[in-house]
Formats: structure tokens, C-alpha cells, sequence
């Protein structure tokens, strides 16, 4: 089997709060999202979709992501698509780095070897768990009574997670965490999200101040490796990384410094399901809860994280990401349908979507 042809489509995902707000004052209106379409020589057809959080958010762009596809399409046409670890070779081969441009084609290559055997990407990931996977809901920053709205509105949607995002104030960060708390149900789990905007001075400051009772997990309080470590050995309250830790190596690293309780693990942050099933089994070797996101993305983004988390051991699985409720198009049809706060992979070939061909348009890339 042999890839023929890449495809590449661009969509403009608008987020469906209007403004989402993140520590540091960055705002976003909408994402910038790239598709890859490989074909095979027998006219097996696989997707991926990599969308990254704007510009400010990781190192990764929109049109970054088709840049770096530009650079390795050439090399991968003629490979088997479905020897995972050798077409990750060849994009290494032909660009350093770049997790978000890799990650489509990579993706679309496990829906390729899916469908060419007749199995679901999750069961090709080493086999799918019988855990129904629970949906985290993204609170962005806001005042306290309108973020712990939206929290009880996801609540009554069936969302059993939630993650609060904070800026920098720590009298206000508190008050926003204790009205996103309050009403807590049994069964819920809470994430304080900083997004790498504090420093270990408020950090530490916003700690002290909240009510030892308050039971949530603080991820990505600050933007450096060293801030990040500081304050680990400052406080009890678990720790969860999330910008920082973008490989196995990092990963690695960081179970070495015992700097952290889990990571959010996202796959195009993390480069692609081939890297993220390494990274899975480092992080369960090493005792680490993991929530299988995306930096954003619409229902090919969804599928790929569905499909990862299906595989993950209940004990070590926090949440999924339900991206597909931060965008207002649908760019893909599937068996993907949530169920009182609760999802499971589809039992098709592959990753089971349908792309929408009249919302993705014509190719604006094309290599063969
Ligand atoms: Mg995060």
C-alpha cells in the first residue's frame, strides 16, 4: 500500500462563546484549522485535522501547520501508510519539530490502516477499554457569577469535569475557582488552568488564599520549566502539566524531576496518535492521570482524541475534551454522539467520520 496523493483544506472554526479568554489578556474569536486527506494508490482515503489555539498559545500556527506539510508532503508520497513509526521517520527526516503539521498526516494515516483492515483506530492503539469516557467542559476567564454559570449549565448538560481558566490576580482568581466550585456534585472533578500565566509569587499567593478543603487539580500554573518545579515543591495541591510537556522527552523529564501528578495530553501538541500511544504508556508506567484533548479542533480533531482515550486504563484516564462545543461548524458526520455527559468510540473502520466536502471545499494544496 502506498501513499499517492496529500490533500491539503483550511476551515475557519469560529469559537461559539464569542470571546474566549486566557491568562496574559489573550482573546480568541476563531481558529485557523488545516485537514490532510492522504490517498492511497488502491483509493483508501484517510483525514486528520490539526488546529492550533491561535497563534499565542504553543509554538504553532495555522498556516504554520501548512507550512511544514509543504515540506514533508514530497517525501512521504510512495510510503505504506500504515508503518506508523517509519512515516513518523520520514517527517522527522524532513522537518524538526512541528508537532501540529505532523499530526494530521499521522493521524490520517492511522485512519487509513484502520479502514484497510476492517478495525477502528482505537483498537489498533492496542485495543479499546470499556470505560465510557467522560467530557470536560473549557471554562474561559470571566467574572466569578458568569464563569460558575456556565459551569452549572455544562453540569446539567452532564459534564462531570470542568476546567477553570484564571489570569494573574490572585484575590479574583480565588473567588472565580470558589463560584466555579460551588454546588460541586458527587463524581465531578474540577481543573485551575493558569495556562502558564502566573508566576510562582501568585501562584503560591492564590494557594494560600483558597480553603485547604477545595479539591481540584492546578495545571500549567506557570510558563517555565523552573517556575513550574518551584512551586511543585511548595504545595500539596496535584499538579498537571500541559504546554510544557509536548514529548516523550519531556515527559521523561519531568516524571525524573517528580514535577507533576498527570498531563493533558493533546495530540497535536504531542505530535501525532503514534507519539501520544508512546506517551500514553510512558505516563502509565509512571503513575500519571491523563486528560486526551486537543489544543482546539473540530469533529475529525474530536474522533482522533476519542479514539486515544478509548484506550486509556479508567485509572489513569481524567477526561476528553469535548473541542467540537468550542466551534460552530461541523466539518465531519460520525457516530460520535454524547450520552448524558458520556462518550465511546465508534465501532466503524478507522476513525469513522464522513468529512462534509461542501463545508471543507476544494483543496487549497495538493501533492502527488
Ligand atoms: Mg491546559
Amino acid at each position: 500500500m502506498k501513499i499517492e496523493k496529500i490533500d491539503v483544506f483550511q476551515a475557519y472554526l469560529p469559537y461559539s462563546g464569542g470571546v474566549y479568554r486566557l491568562s496574559g489578556g489573550r482573546e480568541y474569536t476563531g481558529f485557523d484549522a488545516t485537514f490532510v486527506r492522504i490517498t492511497t494508490a488502491c483509493g483508501i482515503e484517510g483525514w486528520g485535522e490539526s488546529t492550533p489555539f491561535g497563534s499565542t498559545y504553543i509554538a504553532a500556527h495555522g498556516a504554520g501547520v501548512r507550512a511544514g506539510i509543504a515540506e514533508m508532503a514530497p517525501s512521504l508520497l510512495g510510503k505504506d501508510p500504515r508503518h506508523l513509526d517509519r512515516i513518523n521517520e520520514v517527517m522527522d527526516g524532513a522537518l524538526v519539530g512541528h508537532n501540529h503539521a505532523k499530526t494530521p498526516i499521522d493521524v490520517a494515516c492511522w485512519d487509513i490502516f484502520g479502514k484497510s483492515i476492517d478495525m477502528p483506530v482505537c483498537d489498533l492503539l492496542g485495543g479499546r477499554t470499556a470505560t465510557p469516557l467522560t467530557l470536560i467542559s473549557s471554562i474561559y476567564v470571566g467574572e466569578p457569577d458568569d464563569m460558575a454559570k456556565r459551569v452549572k449549565c455544562y453540569r446539567e448538560a452532564g459534564y462531570r469535569g470542568h476546567s477553570i481558566k484564571i489570569t494573574d490576580d490572585p484575590l479574583l482568581n480565588a473567588q472565580r475557582i470558589e463560584a466555579c466550585m460551588e454546588g460541586r456534585q458527587t463524581g465531578e472533578y474540577f481543573i485551575v488552568d493558569a495556562n502558564g500565566g502566573l508566576g510562582v509569587e501568585s501562584a503560591l499567593r492564590l494557594l494560600n488564599i483558597l480553603p485547604k478543603t477545595l479539591d481540584f487539580a492546578f495545571e500549567a500554573p506557570c510558563a517555565t520549566w523552573r517556575e513550574c518545579i518551584s512551586l511543585r515543591r511548595r504545595t500539596s495541591v496535584p499538579i498537571i502539566w500541559d504546554e510544557l510537556a509536548q514529548s516523550e522527552e519531556d515527559i521523561v523529564n519531568l516524571i525524573a524531576e517528580d514535577g507533576a501528578d498527570g498531563i493533558g495530553l493533546k495530540i497535536s501538541k504531542n505530535g501525532g496518535l503514534t507519539r501520544c500511544r508512546r506517551q500514553r504508556d510512558i505516563c502509565i508506567a509512571a503513575g500519571y492521570t491523563m486528560s486526551v484533548q486537543e489544543t482546539t479542533g473540530s469533529d475529525i480533531a474530536f474522533a482522533a482524541i476519542v479514539h486515544l482515550a478509548q484506550t486509556v486504563p479508567k485509572k489513569y484516564l481524567r477526561c476528553v475534551l469535548e473541542c467540537r462545543d468550542m466551534v460552530s461548524l461541523k466539518t465531519a458526520d460520525g457516530d460520535y454522539v454524547v450520552e448524558n455527559g458520556f462518550i465511546s468510540a465508534p465501532r466503524s473502520p478507522g476513525l469513522g467520520v464522513s468529512p462534509r466536502m461542501d463545508v471543507l471545499g476544494d483543496a487549497v494544496l495538493s501533492y502527488r
